[in-house]
């Protein structure tokens, strides 16, 4: 397939522009690379869920997100399309290294958003590797600086930034903490923070929670950037 001149993507980094895609409820309808839309039409998705519609258009111009809607709501194709489409915009390539880091809590969780950058991300020649615990750590060592995507458990990250040496974040464009409050009740806020504090500042953040709590508002405001709060609740 051609691939597209990043100039062609039409520019959403400016409000004035978040009412053009007000009524928008297709994939097909946002400004996304012909690789991404052939991948999501491939891979069954064509209406966007709430959370989607809500979040893409704020995503995809750059902002940092803090979104929370209930479990099965779609949340993953929510950073998966923001980040495959920023690092595509870059034109990243192996040689690039980390440019963006997918924190989840456990290791099933992990893998099932590794199937879904395949899935959708098909078309493009982004790489991606899964970080998680119980895999051969000396492996992953060899492997961590040449993928585009790392998806991870927050330990096993953690350990790489502490013990391999040359491991290289300083080209990270996005951070995606994912179940967020799951992470939080699973322990995972130190090591969070300490992540956290050793990624460049400038990058953006998409962070998405079940729920709003105040475990989570200390992680935000730790986290993000003047966030756009997207809160997406059941139809009664
Ligand atoms: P969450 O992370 O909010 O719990 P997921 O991202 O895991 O939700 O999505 C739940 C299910 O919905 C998955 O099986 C996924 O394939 C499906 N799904 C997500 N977005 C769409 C969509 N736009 N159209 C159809 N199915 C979708
Ligand atoms: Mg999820």
């Amino acid at each position: 397939l051609p691939s597209l001149p990043s100039s062609s993507t039409p520019p959403l980094a400016n409000t004035t522009a978040f009412p053009r895609y007000s009524g928008v409820t297709k994939f097909s309808q946002l400004p996304l690379s012909r690789k991404t839309k052939d991948g999501l039409l491939q891979s069954g998705y064509v209406e966007m869920t709430e959370i989607q519609r809500a979040s893409l258009p704020h995503a995809l111009a750059g902002r940092d997100i803090l979104g929370a809607a209930k479990t099965g709501s779609g949340k993953t194709l929510a950073f998966v399309i923001p980040v495959l489409e920023k690092l595509f915009r870059e034109r990243y390539s192996a040689e690039w290294g980390v440019g963006a880091i997918i924190l989840c809590p456990i290791r099933e969780l992990a893998e099932q958003i590794f199937e879904e950058i395949k899935s959708v991300g098909r078309h493009h020649s982004i790489s991606a590797a899964l970080i998680i615990g119980g895999k051969e750590v000396d492996l992953e060592k060899d492997r961590v600086n040449n993928m585009n995507i790392l998806v991870c458990t927050p330990g096993r990250l953690l350990q790489h930034m502490d013990e391999t040496v040359n491991f290289d974040c300083s080209q990270l464009q996005v951070l995606v903490l994912d179940e967020a409050d799951r992470m939080l009740d699973m322990d995972f806020k130190k090591t969070l923070n300490d992540i956290v504090s050793q990624l460049p500042k400038k990058r953006q953040t998409l962070l998405f929670s079940a729920t709003q709590t105040k475990s989570i508002q200390d992680l935000a405001r730790l986290s993000l950037k003047d966030p756009e709060y997207i809160s997406v609740h059941e139809e009664s």
